[in-house]
């Protein structure tokens, strides 16, 4: 019997993880040998920008938070600031704001780095890959504890309390077996969903959670769809960096890098609600790559995309059109005066998390961090630009301008979190095999 392995409905998505797994089956491949072409490898970012929040205490010094950068004459010419900033003028309408390093419109979620800025280094992605760091300790736990308690709205997702959140758990930490059993931090279920919470290893955010799904809930509490949705997409952020650090981790016994088992358990394997987190965040994005393909594929041609690069685009939308609905954005943000100032609030608390990427002291760490950022604050830019009342038509004359920065992040931020699922079944197996001689 494989415990190891969620099913059912993902909460506020309209589809279940096999129909997510087995989209990711047809995605990954493509994604994979795309972020590998030129135009979607290299990305100018800015690692030096202070952090606006605290003064922040000195930056990682270990080897593996090091970026290595690319001299600007080794990337392709029409991808350099001068070019592209004309190309830049066709493609993407922008406003500078009045600091002049940082652009914002009114349909950006991301505070976003001005490509032409030339304090931005630029790094090639293949050869800096998102992994272990050993960046830990008071400087990551107060960036991810501003983010959760101070821009996530109450950090406390809604479980119905009259069906099962689960339908048989997410069957990845089972009560007395599985991943909880392995560690010794049992997983018992907690309210009526059965979410296998773990009695070890609270942090704050997860005490109040906890404490929201022990009893019955008051109407009132509920928390409001949008709001969810803020929470989930971070937090599957977040279990989507986990995964990466624990799938590509240093022994530092014996200098190797391999996937560490131990560290996914204890970072996720006991947390189903990170792992289902995790699972929307990739539903969130593909929904934007299905909505909005033809868009993507014109970003592309105007910011000087190669047509092979192109044709790997095109496949891969060709291919997510075909898929099923994973998520309807249409009930976001509808119903008048009050949905507009949720959402602009919603945004608001998006750009301060872009934000705060700028206090993470590790450059690796930044480096990934603002691109995710860049990549979701692209996706949800892509879903709620549209004028509700008249469905998405990507060909439409006005439908939201890209950069090619916010193109590369959205595709790079999707092959991410594809590559977190398929890392997650290895670890599955890694599971079923464990204890076993090598
Ligand atoms: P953390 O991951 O720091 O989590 C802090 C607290 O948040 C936990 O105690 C828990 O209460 C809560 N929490 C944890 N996961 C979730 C979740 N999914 N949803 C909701 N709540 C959660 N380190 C690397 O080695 N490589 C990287 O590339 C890297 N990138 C990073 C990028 C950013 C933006 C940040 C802020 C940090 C990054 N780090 C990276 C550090 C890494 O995320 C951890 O902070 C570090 O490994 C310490 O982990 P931890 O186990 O103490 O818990």
């Amino acid at each position: 019997q494989n415990y190891c392995k969620p099913t059912g409905q993902i909460h506020d998505a309209c589809c279940d993880y096999e129909t997510v797994e087995s989209v990711n089956d047809e995605l990954f491949g493509r994604l994979h040998e795309l972020v590998a072409t030129p135009y979607f490898r290299y990305h100018k970012v800015d690692l030096a920008r202070e952090c606006p929040f605290w003064e922040e205490d000195g930056s990682c010094m270990n080897r593996a938070c090091g970026v290595e950068t690319t001299e600007e004459d080794h990337i392709p010419e029409a991808w350099r600031s001068h070019a592209l900033g004309k190309l830049n003028e066709t493609s993407a309408r922008k406003t500078s704001s009045p600091a002049g390093c940082t652009e914002i419109s009114d349909s950006d979620f991301c505070v976003l780095e001005d490509e032409l800025d030339s304090e931005g280094v630029y790094v090639d992605l293949l050869e800096n890959p998102e992994r272990f760091t050993g960046y830990a300790g008071p400087s990551s736990a107060r960036v991810w504890k501003a983010i959760y308690e101070e821009n996530c709205f109450t950090p406390v997702p809604f479980v119905d309390a009259s069906r099962p959140a689960f339908e048989g758990g997410t069957g990845f930490a089972p009560v007395s077996s599985g991943f909880g059993g392995l560690v010794g931090g049992g997983g018992g279920g907690a309210g009526a969903g059965g979410f296998g919470l773990a009695a070890g290893g609270w942090g704050e955010s997860e005490k109040r959670l906890l404490g929201s799904l022990a009893g019955p809930r008051d109407p009132d509490e509920e928390v409001c769809l949008e709001k969810r949705v803020f929470y989930r997409v971070i937090s599957g952020l977040h279990a989507s960096i986990s995964v990466h650090i624990c799938d590509d981790y240093l022994d530092q016994r014996t200098g190797e890098w391999a996937p560490n088992l131990d560290c996914f358990i204890t970072r996720i394997g006991q947390h189903p609600e990170r792992l289902e987190n995790m699972y929307f965040t990739y539903v969130l994005l593909l929904r934007a790559l299905s909505r909005s393909g033809p868009q993507l594929v014109r970003t592309l041609d105007a910011t000087a995309g190669e047509r092979e690069t192109r044709d790997r685009l095109e496949k891969l939308v060709r291919v997510a059109d075909g898929c099923p609905s994973t998520f309807d954005e249409t009930s976001m943000f509808s119903g008048g005066k009050e949905a507009e100032l949720l959402k602009s609030e919603f945004k608001d608390h998006f750009r301060n998390v872009s934000r705060i990427m700028d206090c993470v002291g590790c450059d690796k760490c930044r480096l990934w961090g603002k691109m995710q950022v860049t990549g979701l604050g692209t996706a949800l830019k892509l879903l709620f630009s549209y004028d509700a009342a008249s469905p998405v038509d990507p060909g439409a004359p006005h439908a939201v301008a890209l950069s090619r920065s916010e193109l590369v992040a959205f595709v790079n931020t999707l092959h991410r979190l594809s590559e977190s699922l398929a890392a997650v079944d290895r670890f599955r197996t890694l599971w079923a095999h464990r204890g076993e001689p090598a």
